[in-house]
């Protein structure tokens, strides 16, 4: 089988969200060629695995790639995410992204892309289908795979099913649902909400679902992500600044989440259980009002084994029968994986700069490319932040973030191209730091106040946490 060679400026390796969302910028700002690999059929990455059922947790207001609008900015007037900005559905995010590629990057005439590929490394892939082998001379590789998302779909579950036991992925949900008399969730994560919110959606009656929860989670309430205007009528920033607000006045970490919980900041299933895990989940106020409607949650840590007649936990054992659904709902998703420097010579490595804000994050490290010379003040500018897993990390990313913002609003340039990125979600706040509303002036000096004070109380809790590790 003959190799054949190809070369351009940039070779992207995946085409998910964060690889779409950082060749968008660096397109459109240079005049750089792209190859871009991906092992699935179209971009998108896991959206194409999805179940059919997801939404985006966030608004598509600030999804996507920043040269094209997701959806239409409506305001949903039915269902639990009444109230706010529409999500989009995985079908229309992977035909939004299909668009990016057949209307924007291929007409470009500066786009070579290889779906059903992948990248074996030096340089070279080969096609999943067909005797396809490639080499590639590029000056750069830009590696878009390192978030390492598994949607359940994407593999076996981790524990052992026997053969009498049924255990499937989310996405079967839609097709097998009407057969069983009892369902159980397995996973306390955003994919297990989703899942009880659909079987609660169609009516199943809650005493017949089991959740098993290892770990309760704190939740964000999607209401204080909201984009756009919402920024100006006290909601999202407000919540901010009320969020620094309890960072500094909290005496101990426990303290601190009660106030974060007591403001509305985080939310959880129960309020006499404190969470010990934190990963972006995010509902609404309606949505958490029906999963509480769940009664039956096994709190046995981690599932071991699923036979005919029972469910082996890490601390007990919970009936089941073969008149059950089980619904494996205990992927990863995104990894906490450790950080690297964003840029490294040849070699550029997508991570999130701002918390669960992936496409905004690759969308910066494409700009940051594109504008600025030499590795330090890129690096300087894209400090990673990693993926958070427990609720210890809340304090780690909002940390993090907070410092990444403060460096971000040194840069005149940076400001400016911020404010024109659909993607930034927080890009009100900048408009909030010159605005002559006397609402908008308090909150903003309530901040500009509190900021650095919060900054040390977040290093001081973590210094604290750090030595009661030891
Ligand atoms: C259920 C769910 C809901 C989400 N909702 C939101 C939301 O509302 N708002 C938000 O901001 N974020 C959301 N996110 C997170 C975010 O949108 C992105 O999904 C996340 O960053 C993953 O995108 P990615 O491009 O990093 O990874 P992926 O989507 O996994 O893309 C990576 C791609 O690389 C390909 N690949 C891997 N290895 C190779 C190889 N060797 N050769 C070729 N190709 C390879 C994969 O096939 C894949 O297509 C959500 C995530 C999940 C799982």
């Amino acid at each position: 089988m003959e190799t054949t060679g190809l070369s351009a400026d940039y070779l992207v390796i995946g085409g998910g969200a964060m690889g779409m969302a950082f060749t968008d910028v660096l397109m459109a700002e240079t005049d750089a060629t792209v190859i871009m690999v991906d092992k699935h059929h179209q971009p998108g990455g896991h959206w194409n695995d999805a179940y059919p059922y997801v939404r985006l947790h966030q608004p598509s207001a600030f999804y996507g790639v920043n040269s094209r609008d997701l959806g239409s900015d409506t305001i949903d007037q039915t269902g639990w995410n009444k109230g706010l900005y529409e999500l989009a559905t995985n079908s229309e995010v992977c035909a939004y992204f299909d668009q990016v590629m057949q209307q924007q990057f291929l007409p470009s005439g500066r786009m070579q892309y290889f779906p059903m590929c992948e990248y074996q490394g030096d340089g070279r892939f080969v096609s999943l289908v067909s005797n396809g082998d490639y080499q590639v001379k590029v000056n750069k590789v830009v590696d878009a795979t390192y978030m390492h998302v598994t949607v359940p779909s994407m593999r076996d579950p981790s524990y052992e099913v026997s053969q009498e036991a049924r255990c499937v992925p989310p996405n079967h949900l839609p097709r097998v649902g009407g057969q069983f008399q009892r369902y159980v969730v397995i996973g306390a994560g955003k994919t297990g909400m989703d899942a009880c919110l659909w079987l609660l959606k169609n009516e199943v009656d809650p005493i017949a679902i089991t959740w098993i929860m290892p770990r309760d989670s704190w939740i964000l309430d999607r209401a204080m992500i909201q984009p756009g205007a919402a920024l100006f009528d006290n909601s999202t920033l407000g919540f901010f600044a009320q969020q620094i607000e309890a960072i500094v006045e909290a005496d101990c970490v426990d303290d601190l989440f009660e106030r974060l919980n007591a403001c509305g900041q985080l939310l959880r299933l129960d309020e006499n259980i404190k969470p010990t895990m934190y990963r972006c989940a995010t509902v609404t106020k309606l949505e958490l009002e029906q999963l509480r409607r769940i009664d039956n949650i096994v709190r046995l840590g981690r599932v071991q084994r699923i036979d005919g007649d029972c469910i082996v936990l890490d601390e007990g054992t919970v009936p089941t029968n073969t008149s059950t659904l089980h619904v494996d709902c205990s992927a990863d998703g995104l990894e906490r994986r450790p950080t690297v420097p964003a840029f490294d010579g040849d070699k550029i490595t997508l991570q999130s700069l701002r918390t669960c804000q992936q496409v905004f994050s690759a969308a910066l490290i494409g700009h940051v490319e594109a504008a600025y010379e030499g590795d330090a003040i890129k690096n300087q500018l894209c400090t990673p932040v990693p993926h958070p897993n427990s609720h210890i990390d809340w304090l780690n990313t909002t940390l993090a973030n907070n410092l990444n913002q403060a460096q971000w609003l040194q840069d005149e340039g940076l400001q400016k191209w911020l404010l024109a990125s659909r993607l930034d979600g927080f890009r009100g706040l900048l408009v909030a730091l010159t605005s002559t509303d006397p609402d908008m002036q308090a909150i903003v000096q309530s901040m500009g106040e509190n900021m650095l004070p919060s900054i040390g109380k977040l290093q001081a809790f973590l210094a604290e946490v750090e030595a009661e590790a030891i």
